[in-house]
């Protein structure tokens, strides 16, 4: 199966955060609460799970889940509640989820948030709109759907990888000749072209352009079975409370369905 992917332009981006507001009304997330531990509400959060950031020139970037083809937060999750699906969205199952946070520790992007505001706290991000589309009720997700300007645009891994090459090719004065994520991490379904760097702007100098889960396997075969015990008994501990949310009702914040392919 061809694999889902977005391409960013940065240099056709204007930071009007049409994105933004698609993928919150999207995915219900809500309004945005700034707490201590983020700097703004503008930040990524439980709530906003694609954001602007900005880089040099006056530029502005859109950060959300890169949906690595080798995903570290899914190497690195003790009970499968992250996996990278057939259509290459990297989706979430709360059901499984036992809120170990080791996926956050991961992310060599540092793209996911937690629920901190819910008893039941999930694990929150970029899902791709993986279910909606995958399904057919939407034909592209909200946020490449509803950008003005095309920065931000949807298709398959090869045919975005080869619009941005093209792209670069066509236009080698405007363009860095660089495609962001195409080699990063073994590769991500999140590819940017830019006229600026983006070192400071979610793609860190200091990655690697090979598999990241490859590193994060050997930690985790060395933590000891006492943690595995304590996980054990956080994930019955999290299993009990969740299920006596869903008789009450539920509660917490709105967000896709338990056991969609959701994150953060
Ligand atoms: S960017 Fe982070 S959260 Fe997203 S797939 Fe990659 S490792 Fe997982
Ligand atoms: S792909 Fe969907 S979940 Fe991801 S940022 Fe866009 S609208 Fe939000
Ligand atoms: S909607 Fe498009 S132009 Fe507006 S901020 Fe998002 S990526 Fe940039």
């Amino acid at each position: 199966m061809r694999s889902m992917a977005i391409l960013t332009d940065v240099t056709r981006c204007i930071g009007c955060e049409e994105c933004v507001l698609a993928c919150k009304r999207t995915n219900g997330t809500g309004a945005d609460e700034p707490r201590r531990w983020q700097q703004t509400a503008e930040d990524l959060s439980e709530s906003r799970w694609t954001t602007l950031v900005p880089a040099p020139g006056g530029r502005a970037v859109r950060l959300h889940c890169r949906h690595c083809l080798e995903p570290a937060c899914a190497s690195a999750c003790p009970v499968g509640a992250l996996h990278r699906t057939p259509e290459g969205a990297v989706a979430y199952d709360a059901d499984i989820c036992m809120g170990c946070r080791y996926c956050m520790i991961a992310c060599p992007f540092q793209m996911t948030r937690y629920e901190w505001s819910s008893a039941t706290p999930r694990v929150r991000k970029c899902i791709l709109c993986y279910e909606k589309v995958s399904s057919g009720e939407l034909d592209q997700p909200a946020c490449t759907a509803a950008c003005p300007t095309k920065a931000t645009v949807f298709g398959t891994r090869d045919e975005l990888l080869a619009e941005a090459r093209r792209r670069i090719a066509d236009a080698p004065d405007r363009y860095l000749n660089h495609v962001w994520g195409e080699h990063e991490v073994g590769g991500t379904s999140v590819l940017y072209v830019s006229d600026v760097d983006l070192a400071t702007a979610g793609w860190p100098a200091a990655l690697r352009p090979g598999s990241y889960p490859a590193l994060t396997r050997p930690a985790l075969h060395a933590v000891p079975w006492t943690f595995a015990g304590v996980g054990a008994a956080a994930f019955g501990l999290n299993w009990v409370i969740g299920r006596r949310r869903r008789l009450a009702g539920g509660e917490g914040p709105a967000g896709p369905p338990e056991g969609e392919g959701d994150g953060k």
